[in-house]
């Protein structure tokens, strides 16, 4: 059955505001096969809000294996519909053996036109040597006074939060990862998130200080607690974000340089999240736009890039709930990119 023609089912369980939303639906599928829709219903439907969901992936700037690319362009194909917010990596380009044209060929396979190209920064040493910034090899996600253990002669420093930084050195790394990006035909960012979520006040001001309008590092630490609550990461995640939950929102946070809108990564990570962990905070969402219908609600979920292969079928998943739930609730939802919240 196609989707223009499908079948909506309201129930009488449904609360008032979800039960109206429902009886949209509805009539908005009856007038799919009627050439005159009732013009009230359009007034109405455009003073409902959504949930907007927004599709992230972090790109560790590790490697670019065609096991992960590809699980991402199976992904595209079955959902061409589906925006995805790439937070891309300028550190494939400076690994030792980097070949720019087959790295942009590799990148590009997983990128679709809709998606917004965004950045993603991790502690490398190589990228940040390329930004003439002398790399620092403690402290690590996983030891407050530990260095970075493995040896440096291929490339190493993605544990490195990069908050230990200075802003004048973070907006050298930034200005030469957007560049660099930009001149392999990869976007301008607007848009970032932190390795490890570690984007502090220093990183902000870097950030907005060289246009970004948005961060998306906030984000849950409860999410985080079972793979890696008894890390520093954790609590360096879980005091930076205190407050932070499934249902935190879109906020403004000032930096020294003018506001930055924070949209909390409010579903985490398929590696941290199942499926049905995902859909739960869609579902919370969906009870607080039941509680408000003008109004939107934004979830936030996603993967990463080099655990592609491993954890994107959660995601998959995911969607799949997302969608059917959507079309039988009455439920309306609209998949939307980091700047779109940021422009609206
Ligand atoms: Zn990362």
């Amino acid at each position: 059955m196609g989707r223009l023609a499908r079948r909506v089912h309201c129930k009488s369980a449904m609360t008032p505001a979800r039960s109206l939303g429902c009886l949209l639906l509805a009539l908005g599928a009856w007038a799919c096969s009627n050439p005159k829709p009732p013009p009230q219903v359009e007034q109405n439907d455009e003073e409902r809000g959504r949930i907007l969901i927004v599709v992230t992936v972090d790109w560790e700037g590790r490697d670019l294996t065609d096991a992960n690319i590809g699980a991402m362009e199976e992904l595209r194909a079955r959902r061409p519909d589906v925006p995805l917010v790439q937070y891309l990596n300028a550190a494939y380009f400076t690994k030792p053996d980097a070949d720019p044209a087959a790295t942009r060929q590799q990148i590009s396979r997983a990128l679709s036109g809709d998606d917004e190209l965004g950045l993603h920064i991790h502690g490398w040493e190589r990228l940040f040597e390329a930004a003439g910034v002398t790399f620092r090899a403690s402290p690590t996600f996983w030891d407050p006074s530990g260095v970075v253990s493995q040896g440096c002669s291929f490339d190493c420093g993605h544990e490195v939060p990069i908050s230990a930084y200075t802003e004048a050195e973070l907006d050298k790394v930034i200005g030469f990862s957007l560049e660099t990006l930009e001149a392999n035909g990869l976007g301008r960012a607007v848009s970032f998130r932190a390795g490890g979520w570690m984007a502090k006040a220093n990183v902000r001001d870097a950030l907005v200080g060289r246009g970004f309008l948005t961060d998306g590092s906030a984000v849950p630490s409860a999410h985080l607690a079972s793979e890696i609550g008894d890390l520093p990461l954790w609590t360096w995640v879980d005091e930076l974000w205190k407050g932070t939950d499934a249902s935190s929102q879109p906020f403004q946070l000032a930096t020294a340089h003018g506001p930055l809108l924070e949209i909390p990564d409010n579903g985490a990570l398929a590696d941290y999240m199942t499926a049905q962990e995902m859909v739960e905070v869609f579902q919370q969402a969906r009870d607080r736009y039941d509680e408000s219908p003008r109004e939107d609600v934004v979830v936030s979920i996603g993967f990463h890039q080099e655990t592609a292969a491993k954890y994107l079928s959660r995601v998959d998943a995911a969607l799949d709930a997302i969608v059917k739930e959507s079309e039988t609730e009455g439920v309306p939802i609209r998949f939307v990119t980091a700047a779109e919240l940021a422009t609206r």
